[in-house]
């Protein structure tokens, strides 16, 4: 932290609360300090002193009598008494009549302890107070002691978190874009020597896990700023208003530190469009029209660029992504394949491996992985090794792991009945068979019919060779016939069917439906849009843009398709009925099968 400033407001009221302090413990505790060295002594001793001309000095109050001895060292007090000739006596005696003994007594000593002792404890305590609270809020007015309407941001300097851009994998558009930010704010002048504006806003985009807060990061280690943190939800306060405040503060202290970065995580629990909805988020829409009002109001390349990131764009308010606020907008994407062996990569130097580790075949078994799960599949492969008592992570454990990821842990003690066995392995084998033996459809990498805690009781892992970007038409009719081989086995073999194929059902519907609806790939609807994904990044969810007569069309339709395809995956086993009942029958045995073992099998009875 290289917070310097010391904040003018609060230190007025520091003042103030050390006079008043000072003048309190004078008044209260002083008397009581002083008390202390006074002996008390009865009535009668105080006659008898007086008598044999023992007092100094004497001074009468409303409720006591304190006195001295003759040399002044001592002072005594005692009670008042109905005694009209004491003053008569105290004269005779030679005592001198005083009122202010204390003072008297050791000036020095009193100033000592009423004025200089509290001065000297109550600075040293504001120096500590202060000293903590600017270290826990990272600058900021400590006037608002109590953390209301006061953003909560982070900061960050270099060096802070050590994370940097060679720890994010991939993302390598998403890297160079970035970066220059990170140019830009080590030397503005080249910018604006052209004329070139920065950015103000850069918005991440992508689905959950791609490395979006990860990237944040590595811009704040890299950028040699402050990097202001915060979530988008401690915006969301209890209290109306506060939410407003929090930017209003956020955005003051940044424009005090620039050039720096902002950087809100998960924006859209306050970017959400505004909606027409009587009795909606107010404190929200406040919160938003502050976080504009701020966004337009400071120029550009003025050194404070503002990062956000989000895995829900569509939701977020069409003035927020509007150029002059977020222009920018940097795509995040689930890694593709080489991206996925790289971040292995990244994670696997953590980790002790076997130089032999072949991180290129576990990109691939891990296809669709995000850079989260990929993370998760590292350490699994690692507390394998660790169970296992070896000293590197092998290539099984890495295998292994990547199903534990996707389909949990083996179960150890499910037991199945030897018909649902055969039931599993006729199934798998089916699914396996169809995708080998469709041209187009991609070979099986292993399939295995161990149980899993998720539930599944087996499965068949495809690879895709290389990337796909685009799908065609066959390509998708294939990959429905195979969702709809295990069911086509089990038919064939057994003359029934059983409740293992619901997940092939639905994932053949959700595909055939999206054929019809978004990728007019259907011959009456041409190309009409019928349906809208409402969130892109999170499952894709959509929804019906049709009327009622048009939706049982699209439901005849996907009936139709999926028929076709179950037919087909029907007669391509039924011609490759002995290979099923090879394949499945050593699939029994062993349990779990390679992609190799299965391709030499089936090329070996073809001869
Ligand atoms: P999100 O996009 O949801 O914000 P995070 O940035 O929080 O995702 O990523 C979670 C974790 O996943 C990171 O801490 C990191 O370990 C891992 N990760 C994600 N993407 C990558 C990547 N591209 N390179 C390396 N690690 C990654
Ligand atoms: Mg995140
Ligand atoms: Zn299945």
């Amino acid at each position: 932290m290289n917070e310097v400033k010391t904040p003018k407001k609060p230190l007025l009221y520091y003042y103030g609360i050390v006079l008043l302090v000072l003048i309190l413990f004078n008044a209260i505790a002083m008397p009581y300090l002083a008390q202390r060295q006074i002996t008390e002594v009865d009535y009668g001793s105080f006659i008898k002193m007086t008598e044999s001309k023992k007092i100094g000095q004497v001074e009468i109050t409303d409720n006591q009598i304190l006195f001295t001895n003759k040399d002044g060292t001592k002072i005594y007090k005692t009670g008042l008494m109905n005694d009209p000739d004491m003053t008569q006596r105290l004269y005779e005696s030679g005592a001198k009549f005083s009122s202010k003994i204390y003072e008297e007594m050791s000036p020095l000593l009193s100033i000592l302890l009423s004025w200089i002792l509290p001065l000297v404890i109550i600075v040293s305590i504001g120096q500590f107070m202060s000293k903590k609270l600017r270290d826990k809020a990272g600058g900021g007015s400590s006037a608002m002691m109590f953390g209301m309407g006061k953003s909560s941001a982070k900061v960050y300097i270099k060096s802070s978190d050590g994370i940097s851009f060679s720890d994010v994998a991939g993302e390598d558009e998403a890297k160079e874009s970035l970066s220059e930010i990170v140019d830009y704010l080590h030397d503005p002048g080249k910018y604006e020597q052209i004329g070139a504006a920065m950015p103000k806003g850069i918005l991440l985009v992508g689905p959950p896990g791609t490395g979006k807060t990860l990237l944040a990061k590595a811009v704040a280690g890299e950028a040699n700023v402050p990097f202001f943190s915060i979530s988008g939800s401690e915006f969301v306060e209890m209290f109306v208003g506060m939410g407003a405040s929090k930017v209003r503060d956020l955005f003051r202290q940044a424009k005090d530190k620039a050039p720096c970065i902002i950087f809100i995580d998960e924006i859209d629990a306050i970017g959400k469009k505004r909606d027409g909805h009587i009795g909606g988020n107010d404190e929200r829409e406040q919160t938003l029209n502050q976080l504009l009002t701020e966004m337009d109001g400071f120029e550009e390349n003025t050194g404070v660029i503002i990062l956000a990131a989000t895995n829900r764009p569509e939701s977020l308010d069409a003035a927020l992504t509007r150029p002059g606020r977020f222009d920018r907008r940097v795509p995040v994407e689930l890694p593709d394949l080489h991206g996925r062996e790289e971040i292995l990569k990244v994670h696997a130097r953590k980790v002790k491996t076997e130089e032999s580790t072949d991180f290129e075949k576990i990109a691939r078994m891990a296809s669709g992985a995000s850079g989260a799960e990929l993370a998760n599949i590292v350490n699994e492969a690692a507390l394998r090794a660790v169970r296992n008592g070896s000293e590197k992570v092998t290539q099984a454990d890495f295998e292994e792991s990547i199903e534990v990821v996707i389909a949990g842990y083996q179960k150890k003690n499910a037991i199945l009945t030897e018909q649902e066995k055969w039931t599993v392995a006729y199934h798998e084998t089916g699914h396996a068979l169809v995708a080998a033996l469709q041209s187009h459809s991609a070979p099986v990498q292993k399939i295995t019919i161990i149980p899993r805690t998720s539930g599944a009781l087996g499965y068949t892992m495809q690879v895709e060779e290389g990337n796909h970007y685009l799908m065609t038409k066959e390509e998708i009719e294939n990959k429905i016939a195979t969702y709809t081989g295990g069911r086509a086995a089990e038919e064939i073999i057994f003359g029934t069917c059983s409740t293992g194929a619901s997940n092939d059902i639905e994932q053949a519907t959700k595909l055939a439906r999206a054929m019809i609806t978004r990728y007019g790939m259907s011959q009456s609807f041409d190309m009409t849009a019928l349906e809208t994904v409402n969130n892109q990044y999170l499952g894709g969810d959509t929804s019906l843009v049709c009327s009622s007569e048009t939706q049982t069309e699209i439901d005849r339709q996907v009936m139709a398709i999926i028929k076709e395809q179950h037919e087909k995956a029907l007669s391509i086993l039924e011609e490759n009925r002995r290979k099923l009942d090879q394949l499945a029958h050593y699939l029994y045995e062993k349990e779990t099968i390679t992609g190799e073992e299965f391709m030499k099998i089936l090329s070996e009875s073809e001869s």
